[in-house]
């Protein structure tokens, strides 16, 4: 198959059964470009009728018989592995979707999120076939083995700040385990998902197979939540909905996974490089305008180099200028939404009023036409660990600085926080680094470096950040049932 570069319309109806449809009764919602607060299109809102024709497609796909159960995982690969160099090859179209949606740099959708989607596609196509159980010898007048089978219909929820990238997380994974997918992406960024499904049928995607319905989180998620058709849950989002929709789950017993949100700790001691930390500061908080879940936007730095790691931090951010999120040399686009931005100053606010020492940005900036939800990098320093923005997930470009005094200290300071998603720690001293490393209570800990990810490697929380993960071959367990088979010789 020859894939080409050409582009198309931006889908906006529901995508069921491997066909686009109008939402029922043609309930739509408006999406927005917060980089110019122009409406982008009305996309089709999902309802529950809705939810139970993408169930009922993706549960048909589950039954014996059906065209996806027959096809030999290598087969299912060689979709998957289609569908990956569509998206390396159109990541200009799904990136601009992507940016005029979310309001991301251009440089992030197109080169970095599109290309990470594809690699995890590339990555799970390797695992289709190879999830196996295990002969297990129990006594010598029976054959007693495992079988692992795929969980059967995954309804996955996901967030507006990597809109395509973290829905493929969950549909890699659950695609080559052999089950089938209903995904209902943020009423913010429903584009690209949209945009994904198309290439997934040109790719060869049996209809049914994955299903992509936008809609109100409370309507369409609470649905897919409560369908009996729905196997287990994947959701990605705040800890305020998990814990809301895994109270909801109980009622139908279904297994859920949550990958939630984070406060995390990004760890300077005194012998680290601190040009290289400096960058990597700038990087944890203000890549992907803050709206990252793992996110470092607690600096905590030794004292004794506090001073000139601060002048570094606060040079860089002063040259960190928001920009039109179309060209391709802007670094620092706009907030998602309204909603969301009026959110950041309500913290940056927060931050004042408690006596947080504001050393950058602090305001809203602008792109020179009038419009868009830009936010200047801010940071606070001398913050004390119980201020609210040393403790609540912000989601925005803002970071909070605090001492510390030694090894001990930092940790103590590092795991104050109900989260556990992610931390980092610079230094040269490699003891120092295991130590922290051991003790940091979190689920990814970087070591003189931030924000890097790769499918081989999992990625999830622990404490309030949630359970499960995604990437790697600890996903799979999500997507999968075992089974004993006990036969009496
Ligand atoms: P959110 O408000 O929790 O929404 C996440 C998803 O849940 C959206 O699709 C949303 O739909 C839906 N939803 C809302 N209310 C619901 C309900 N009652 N039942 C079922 N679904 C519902 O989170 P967000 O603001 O989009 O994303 C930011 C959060 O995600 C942050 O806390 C961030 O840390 C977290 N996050 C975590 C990870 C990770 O891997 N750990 C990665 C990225 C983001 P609507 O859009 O229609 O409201």
């Amino acid at each position: 198959m020859t894939v080409t570069a050409e582009k198309g319309a931006i889908p906006n109806k529901l995508f069921i059964n491997g066909e686009f449809v109008d939402a029922h009764k043609g309930a739509t919602f408006a999406t927005f470009n917060p980089a110019t607060e122009e409406k982008i299109t009305d996309v089709a809102s999902a309802s529950p009728e809705d939810v139970d024709k993408a169930v009922k497609a993706a549960r048909a796909q589950m039954e014996p018989g059906s065209e996806w159960q027959k096809m030999k995982p290598r087969d299912r690969a060689k979709v998957m592995w289609r569908l990956a160099d569509i998206l390396t090859v159109r990541a200009d179209e799904i990136g601009r979707i992507e940016t005029i949606d979310n309001g991301k740099p251009i440089f992030e959708s197109q080169f970095v999120d599109t290309p990470a989607a594809a690699e995890c596609l590339y990555y799970f196509a390797g695992w289709s076939g190879k999830v196996t159980g295990d002969t297990v010898p129990v006594q010598e007048n029976a054959f007693t083995y495992t079988l692992r089978e795929p969980i059967g219909v995954v309804g996955a929820i996901t967030p507006w700040n990597f809109p395509l990238m973290l829905a493929v997380w969950k549909i890699a994974p659950a695609l080559a385990c052999g089950n089938t997918v209903v995904i209902k992406p943020a009423s913010n960024t429903s584009l690209s998902l949209l945009k994904f499904a198309e290439y997934a049928k040109e790719a060869g995607l049996p209809a049914g197979v994955l299903n992509v319905i936008p809609g109100r989180g409370s309507v369409v998620g609470n649905a897919i939540v409560d369908h009996p058709g729905v196997d287990c849950i994947a959701f990605t989002g705040s800890a305020e909905v998990g814990r809301e929709l895994m109270a909801r789950a109980a009622k139908t017993l279904k297994k859920v996974s949550l990958e939630l949100g984070g406060k995390s700790p990004n760890i300077v001691f005194a012998d680290a490089d601190l040009d290289a930390a400096s960058r990597g500061a700038l990087n944890a908080i203000f890549y992907g305008k803050g709206e990252v879940c793992a996110a470092g936007s607690r600096l905590l730095v030794e004292e004794s180099v506090h001073d000139e790691l601060m002048s570094k931090v606060i040079e860089r951010a002063g040259k960190m200028v928001a920009g039109d999120p179309l060209n391709p040399k802007t670094r620092l686009g706009a907030i998602v939404s309204k909603e969301q931005m009026d959110t950041v100053m309500r913290y940056i606010e927060s931050g004042k009023s408690e006596g947080a020492k504001l050393v950058a940005g602090g305001e809203r900036t602008d792109i020179g036409t009038g419009k868009g939800y830009f936010v200047k990098p801010t940071i606070f320093d001398d913050v004390d660990p119980q201020m609210k923005i040393a403790r609540e997930e912000i989601f925005g470009p803002v970071l909070a600085t605090i001492r510390f005094k030694d090894l001990d200290d930092a940790i103590a300071k590092g795991n104050a926080t109900v989260y556990g998603l992610a931390a980092a720690v610079w230094t040269r001293d490699v003891s120092k680094a295991h130590r922290a490393a051991r003790a940091i209570k979190a689920g990814t800990v970087w070591e003189n470096t931030y924000n890097l990810y790769d499918p081989a490697l999992p990625f999830g929380g622990f404490k309030e950040s949630g359970f499960g993960r995604d990437q790697g071959k600890d996903a799979l367990e999500k997507y999968t049932q075992t089974k004993s088979v006990w036969i009496n010789l």
